[in-house]
């Protein structure tokens, strides 16, 4: 059904130039024999809805830009993150476009609008979606994401040649080469320089499975099991240029010709080559996605692949044990909490002021010291008082005694603790920041007794509604017994 959708939505913009209607959306489906008959009942309000924004101004780049933002703001919900999939699936959005969205992703995560800018973006889009692992929220890199959904047209393209679309786009943009070798051509159309976009994560992304070896040209494509291609050496590209992977193999089994390969390729070649398993049970070349195990393209794992390997994200990773964080068995408002502690994104006196908040910087429980994270959290006299309470007075003593910043010392906590321990532990700061809060919003005091028993019985309630949850409700037939 998505490849059908996506033949009608693009046979529509590459060959109709009237502004699309709903009613020119009758087309035969031929890419499944022509027997099924799709209209616009087919597509859902948001499909239709971005079809004909799309259609009607394909031609002019300035009004196709405004369109896709109308579509857009009609489309996005914020509070759901709902983006619409079905565009990016066919579009490449505009850089500025991307950013725009972002932005305000971005400042809703961080609880404000963003209309008039006001609160504070603590950390940018591009932090906040690195990998939980590598110290951010995991969220989606949209433009990534738009290349790793469009990817799936181009996969399409280049292991089913014979589906209708392929063959149209054969026709018209690379009647004399592969997919892969295609340019952009002459006057291209919006979708297809979309397509041309993504062929450089298809490239990086797919591997040949090793039949005959007869239609898997030696250079510049991946089938070595390292899945880099071939490394080009002196003279032999030209001598070898019309080669393919067979040329390598024996003539009467499936072996590689070791002989032949030695006297082609310098030692590590040849090792590449080598360690390249050949399996007798296979018997056609046959192009994988390298991503999953059943070596069909996914979204997820091409997104992986742009993200992880394709883009330098190295400079917006933060070290750190992140896995302790988020394996904390408490609830996710508790794992934030504690995120944002060792993001160093915790809106504590200190930093607001450094984020020019015009603030006292005085501790406001015991207005005495400057209120950072340390001290907050853990030196206050008040806080280290609920720390006795719950019996971690010494994990944390030893923790202050060999670090100075808030990240490390709570990184080493959770390495002491068990899963039960860090899940209270947790907890407790939660309890200790909302004390801070209830003082400076509510004027309110809470005892530090109080302040260990609200996390403890948070942290049980939390457990009891999991464990009611995750049991499977009653079936028809045992609520039928009296
Ligand atoms: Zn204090």
């Amino acid at each position: 059904m998505l490849l059908v959708k996506i033949s009608i939505l693009t046979l529509s913009i590459l060959f109709i130039c009237s502004p699309v209607t709903m009613e020119n959306l009758n087309i035969n489906d031929t890419t499944s024999g022509g027997s099924n008959h799709a209209d616009s009942a087919s597509l859902s309000p948001d499909e239709k809805l971005e079809l004909c924004l799309i259609g009607t101004v394909l031609t002019d780049k300035t009004v196709r830009f405004k369109a896709m933002q109308e579509c857009f703001a009609s489309l996005w919900r914020p509070s759901q993150q709902a983006i619409p999939n079905y565009f990016m699936r066919i579009f490449l959005l505009p850089s500025s476009l991307c950013d725009e969205i972002e932005k305000l992703m971005n400042s809703f995560w961080w609880g404000h609008s963003g209309t008039q800018n006001k609160g504070i973006n603590w950390l940018s889009w591009d932090k906040l979606s690195m990998h939980k692992d590598d110290g951010g929220m995991g969220f989606k890199d949209l433009s990534a994401f738009n290349l790793a959904m469009i990817g799936k047209q181009s996969w399409h393209i280049l292991i089913s040649p014979n589906i209708l679309i392929a063959k149209l786009y054969k026709a018209k943009y690379f009647p004399n080469c592969s997919f892969l070798d295609s340019s952009l051509g002459h006057n291209p159309s919006f979708v297809w320089r979309s397509i041309c976009n993504s062929k450089f994560l298809i490239r990086a992304g797919c591997r040949w499975r090793i039949g005959d070896g007869n239609n898997i040209p030696l250079w510049n494509e991946n089938w070595l099991a390292d899945a880099l291609p071939l490394e080009p050496i002196n003279h032999n590209n030209l001598m070898y240029s019309g080669f393919t992977v067979s040329d390598l193999m024996e003539n009467d089994s499936k072996d590689w010709n070791v002989r032949r390969i030695s006297s082609m390729f310098d030692q590590t070649s040849v090792a590449r080559i080598l360690a390249t398993p050949l399996y007798p049970s296979v018997s056609d070349d046959r192009r994988l996605w390298r991503g999953e195990s059943k070596g069909e393209y996914s979204v997820r794992s091409a997104y992986r692949i742009c993200v992880h390997e394709l883009l330098d994200t190295s400079h917006l990773r933060v070290n750190g044990s992140w896995n302790l964080v988020w394996n904390i068995e408490a609830p996710p408002k508790v794992k934030n909490l504690v995120w944002r502690v060792c993001r160093k994104c915790f809106p504590t006196r200190v930093r607001l002021r450094d984020k020019g908040v015009d603030c006292t910087q005085i501790c406001a429980l015991c207005v005495g010291n400057n209120e950072d994270s340390e001290h907050l959290l853990f030196n206050c006299p008040s806080s280290q008082n609920v720390w006795n309470m719950a019996g971690f007075s010494q994990v944390v003593s030893n923790a202050l005694a060999n670090n100075n910043d808030a990240p490390a010392i709570i990184f080493q906590i959770l390495q002491q603790l068990s899963k039960d321990d860090s899940a209270v532990f947790a907890c407790v700061l939660w309890s200790i920041w909302k004390q801070r809060n209830n003082q400076i919003w509510n004027n309110v005091i809470d005892a530090q007794h109080f302040v260990f028993s609200r996390a403890i019985n948070m942290l049980q309630d939390w457990k009891a509604v999991r464990i009611v949850t995750s049991k499977p409700g009653p079936t028809v037939q045992d609520s039928a017994i009296p």
